[in-house]
């Protein structure tokens, strides 16, 4: 059951050392044939706009969203839940759009570059987790069928809707493996 991280740009070698801590066969991913061999996806922070054209240049897009239609679970961190969701308000980026939500970007605001915070997580047991933000997005609405998992101030920064996980914060910059296991169990139940 090999989880891919998708390794284009930004944090993917922490997300692998994290999910292989949790447990999971996780390997990073660049090509379209790497991506369709993956039993569950992440994506990964860093720049969405970024991701994003390196997604179509490599023909890697297609790919996601040939693995999305077969049903594999995919967890977006930051950039990755930009590119995941189907509105990006205020910008005409290119996306994958697989995720009922729209989003917003930078939307603690750009003196706050980044900060963490402790919030409970519906889905995760044992106490709040420890939310690193960097440059943070958050769910400005969530849409047909997506549910919010997680609020700070109001805003929504963890969502699920079926196969689709998406994370304003990055799990994989603490030593609190809970949000991984939980992502695993998503890659579990959909074999
Ligand atoms: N602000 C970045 C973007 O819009 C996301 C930041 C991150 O992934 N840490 O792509």
């Amino acid at each position: 059951m090999k989880i891919g991280v998708l390794s284009l740009q930004g944090d993917f070698a922490e997300h692998i050392v994290a999910l292989r801590e949790a447990g999971a066969d996780a390997a990073a991913v660049k090509k379209p044939e790497d991506v369709l061999s993956c039993a569950g996806l992440v994506i990964p922070g860093g720049e969405s706009t970024t991701i994003g054209k390196l997604c179509v240049r490599f023909g890697v897009g297609e790919a996601i969203q040939e693995l999305a239609r077969r049903g594999a679970p995919i967890w977006g961190t930051c950039a990755g839940m930009i590119l995941l969701a189907k509105e990006i308000e205020e910008s005409d980026q290119w996306r994958l759009g697989l995720m009922d939500i729209a989003v917003r970007r930078n939307a603690f605001g750009r003196q706050v570059d980044s900060f963490e915070a402790d919030v409970p997580m519906a889905g995760v047991e044992g106490g709040p987790v420890r939310a690193v933000f960097i440059r943070a997005p958050h769910v400005t609405r969530v849409l047909d069928g997506a549910e919010a998992l997680a609020t700070l101030h109001d805003k929504i920064i963890a969502a699920r809707q079926g196969q689709f996980l998406v994370t304003a914060f990055h799990p994989e910059l603490t030593d609190d493996r809970r949000v991984q296991e939980y992502f695993i169990g998503m890659v579990r139940e959909g074999k």
